[in-house]
């Protein structure tokens, strides 16, 4: 059925759907690095959010220019950070493009250990009296809570992720549950799980096959996308060891692999 134009929407954009370091890998000559298929371009992991009220970012990845320049944004209201490791942080430089378009500051959110690691890193965006025009002007806003952007409740879902948490995001509208996004976990515990429950559709870390002690691998990504019982699941955070094609093959009815460029509508009533 086709959609009526005026109806208004959530579109959710995969920017990157890779590992920490991106796929194909620098100097690897592996068939997945040299697969041909753009599902297996996989940049550092991050997703970007519209609603008719809202443009918002998960994370600056390393890739975030190329990301920007593939999806055609030129505007973001808010960015929300997941966690302060390298490729979810490294790209904050690029927002500078972002206030420069929009004249002013840009608000960020997440917990308060990874923006005090934000801002230790990029000093220079958080001097109210020294800003500088053309340059990145963030404002830190620390959440531990349920809050409000765009017309969408945005609640931020702590998941152990080594010696850090992470903060997975769910998206609701109307109290109904559209999207969850844990990128970056080791596991899922049972108060996210029953927080999430029933959601739309789940973006999960599915890092590979293999164990791995800080992410779930594509069995513990099924498992949990099953306890959540979402509707749809997306593997994300993915390595090189298969292509897009080879590791879908396998996954059971309503998980699937998530892939940079790949598009989610849902319809705001
Ligand atoms: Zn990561
Ligand atoms: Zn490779
Ligand atoms: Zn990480």
């Amino acid at each position: 059925m086709s959609l009526e134009p005026h109806q208004p929407k959530l579109i959710v954009t995969i920017l990157g759907s890779g590992t920490s370091q991106g796929v194909p890998m620098i100097g690897c000559h592996c068939p997945v690095c040299q697969s041909r298929d753009p599902r297996d371009k996989r940049t550092r992991s991050s997703i970007y959010l519209e609603t008719p009220h809202a443009k918002l970012l998960v994370d600056t990845t390393p890739d975030l220019r190329q990301q920007s320049l593939r999806e055609g944004l030129d505007h973001l209201d808010a960015v929300l950070f997941t966690h302060p490791h390298a490729d979810h942080i490294m790209g904050f430089d690029d927002l500078r493009r972002f206030c420069e378009m929009q004249g002013g500051p840009l608000p960020i959110y997440g917990s308060e250990e990874t923006l005090g690691q934000i801002q230790r890193i990029f000093f220079y965006a958080f001097n109210p009296k020294k800003t500088v025009p053309g340059y990145v002007h963030a404002v830190p806003h620390v959440i531990s809570d349920t809050f409000e952007l765009g017309g969408l409740e945005i609640t931020p879902l702590p998941v152990p992720h080594g010696s850090l948490s992470t903060n997975g995001y769910l998206f609701s509208h109307r109290g109904r549950k559209l999207l969850a996004y844990l990128s970056d976990c080791a596991a899922v515990p049972e108060p996210i799980r029953e927080r999430v429950a029933g959601v739309e559709v789940l973006i999960i870390d599915g890092l590979r096959e293999k164990f791995h002690p800080t992410h779930l691998n594509v069995a513990g990504a099924v498992a949990a996308a099953q306890a959540i019982g979402a509707a749809r699941s997306f593997l994300t955070h993915q390595t090189h060891e298969k292509t897009h094609v080879d590791r879908v093959q396998g996954l059971p009815p309503g998980v699937d692999v998530a892939y940079d460029g790949m598009n989610l509508e849902f319809i705001l009533d």
